[in-house]
C-alpha cells in the first residue's frame, strides 16, 4: 500500500456517510425534543475573542489552562476556537438584545487540545441548552429532566444524574477557606501530596482540586460543601430535588461535584451512564447567575447543560449500513440508454435517490454495481418495456419483479419509506 501524504489531525474525525446518517437521525430526534420544551436554536462563530473564554470560564480551569486553541490575527488580536458554548451563547444573547426569558439551544463543534483517547477528542460536537432569565427551582429541574429524557430517548442506559448545590459565591468563599485549611494541614503532616496542577490550583481555586482526576479521590474526608450552604440555598436545592422526584428522574446527590467551570453557582449536575462507567460524563451543566453581569450585561440568572455527541454515538450505537440509491436504472442498449437518462432525470425530480452506470456495460455487470452500491431496486428499461410505456422494477433483495407505469415509481418509494418508518429505521 502506498503511504498517504496527508492524514487528519490527531483527535479529530471525518464524519463519513454512515456516521453522518446516524448523526442526522440522532439530531433530528434531539432537536424535536428540545423544541418541545420551548427552545430555539442558535449558532455562534467558531472563534471568539480569547478574553471571552478566559474571563467567563476562569483562568484556573483545565480549559483555559491548557486546552484552548488560540491564535493571533494579522493585527495581533487574540482569538480562540470555541471550547464550549455557554460563554458565546450568553455573549450573543446580550449582544443581540434577545429578550429574557429566553430558551436557547445549539448544536456546535467545540475545540479542546486534550490528549486524544476514547471519548475524548480535540474537535467534538455538543448539543447544549441555556435557559436564560429565570431563577426558580422548577427551571433547574426542568432543564435537568430534559437532558435526562433526551439521553434516555437516545438509548443511553442506566442513567444517573449526579447532583449538587455549590451555593452562592459567599458560601463558596467560606468553604474554600475551610478546604484550604484542611489541605494545608494534611500537606504539613505529610499525609497529602498534590499533583503539580493542583499545587498551582490550590491558591487560585482550591475547589478545582475536588474535580481533579488524580487528587479528587484523595480528599474523601475533606469538609463537604453542603455543610456551608445557607438555609436559603438548601431550600432552593431541596425544591429542585422535589421536582426531580416528581418527574421520576433518577438522581444521586454528589456533595463533591463542583464542575470545572468558574461561572457556576447553586445547582450543578452531570449525567452519567453506569453502563459505561462514571468517568465518561455524557452531559454536564449547572446554574450560572453572574455570567451575564460579568460580561457587562444586566443581572440575568441562567442555567444550562451541554452533552457530547460522540460519546453517545460511540457508546450506544452501531454505525448502520445505509441503503444506496433507491432506484438503480439499468439499460440494455444505446436506445434504451437514451430513454433511461430521461427517466433518471424524472426520478430525481421526484427527489428519489437514484443512479445508473453511464459507461456501456452488460446487464449483469450493471446489476453487480447496483448490488455493490447497496441499491434497493433495479429499474430495467428494455425495448419491450419502452413499447408498453412501462418499466420493470426488480427488488434486489428478493428478486421479485413487477411491470409498472413510470409514475408508480413514486408510490413504490413511498411504500418503502412508510415500511421503514414503521420499523423505526428512519
Ligand atoms: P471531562 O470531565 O470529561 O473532561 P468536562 O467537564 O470537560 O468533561 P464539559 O465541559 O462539561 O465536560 O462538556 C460537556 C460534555 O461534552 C461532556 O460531558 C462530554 O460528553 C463532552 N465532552 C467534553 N470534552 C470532550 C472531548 N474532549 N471529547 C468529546 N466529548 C467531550
Ligand atoms: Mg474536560
Amino acid at each position: 500500500m502506498k503511504t498517504l501524504k496527508y492524514r487528519r489531525p490527531r483527535g479529530t474525525r471525518d464524519i463519513i456517510p454512515e456516521e453522518y446518517e446516524l448523526r442526522e437521525r440522532l439530531l433530528e430526534k434531539v432537536q424535536k425534543t428540545i423544541r418541545a420544551y420551548g427552545y430555539k436554536f442558535i449558532i455562534t462563530p467558531v472563534f471568539e475573542r480569547t478574553e471571552l473564554f478566559i474571563r467567563s470560564i476562569g483562568d484556573s480551569t483545565d480549559i483555559v489552562e491548557k486546552e484552548m486553541y488560540t491564535f493571533k490575527d494579522k493585527k495581533g488580536r487574540s482569538f480562540t476556537l470555541r471550547p464550549e458554548g455557554t460563554a458565546p451563547v450568553m455573549r450573543a444573547f446580550l449582544e443581540n438584545g434577545i429578550v429574557p426569558p429566553a430558551k436557547l439551544a445549539y448544536v456546535m463543534n467545540m475545540f479542546r487540545a486534550e490528549r486524544p483517547q476514547k471519548g475524548r477528542l480535540r474537535e467534538f460536537w455538543q448539543v447544549g441548552v441555556e435557559a436564560i432569565g429565570v431563577k426558580d427551582p422548577l427551571v433547574d429541574a426542568e432543564v435537568i429532566e430534559m437532558g435526562y429524557s433526551i439521553l434516555k430517548e437516545l438509548g443511553a442506559e442506566k442513567l444517573v444524574v449526579l447532583l449538587n448545590s455549590i451555593g452562592s459565591i459567599d458560601e463558596r468563599q467560606a468553604y474554600k477557606k475551610a478546604l484550604l485549611d484542611y489541605i494545608n494541614e494534611k500537606e504539613q503532616d505529610g499525609s497529602l501530596d498534590l499533583c503539580e496542577d493542583c499545587k498551582r490550583r490550590k491558591n487560585k481555586n482550591p475547589l478545582r482540586i475536588l474535580d481533579c482526576k488524580i487528587d479528587g479521590p484523595k480528599l474523601k474526608d475533606a469538609p463537604s460543601l453542603t455543610e456551608f450552604l445557607s438555609p436559603e440555598s438548601l431550600k432552593y436545592f431541596n425544591e429542585v430535588k422535589k421536582y426531580l422526584d416528581r418527574w421520576k428522574v433518577n438522581y444521586r446527590e454528589e456533595p463533591r461535584l463542583v464542575r470545572g467551570l468558574d461561572y457556576y453557582n447553586h445547582t450543578a449536575f452531570e449525567i452519567v451512564s453506569e453502563k459505561i462507567g462514571v468517568q465518561d460524563t455524557l452531559l454536564g451543566g449547572g446554574r450560572y447567575d453572574s455570567l451575564a453581569e460579568d460580561m457587562g450585561g444586566p443581572a440575568t440568572p441562567a442555567i444550562g447543560w451541554a452533552m457530547g455527541l460522540e460519546r453517545i454515538i460511540d457508546y450506544f450505537y452501531r454505525i448502520p449500513i445505509i441503503p444506496g440509491p433507491f432506484y438503480f436504472v439499468t439499460t440494455v442498449n444505446e436506445f434504451s440508454k437514451g430513454y433511461a437518462i430521461g427517466l433518471l432525470k424524472k426520478i430525481r425530480e421526484w427527489k428519489i435517490p437514484s443512479d445508473m452506470t453511464f459507461e456501456p456495460k452488460s446487464l449483469k455487470a450493471q446489476m453487480k454495481i447496483a448490488d455493490r452500491l447497496n441499491a434497493v431496486k433495479a429499474v430495467i428499461v428494455g425495448e419491450d418495456e419502452i413499447k408498453l410505456q412501462k418499466v420493470r422494477v426488480r427488488d434486489l433483495e428478493t428478486g421479485k419483479e413487477e411491470l409498472v407505469p413510470e409514475k408508480d415509481l413514486v408510490r413504490i418509494y413511498e411504500e418503502y419509506l412508510a415500511e421503514r418508518r414503521k420499523k423505526g429505521l428512519i
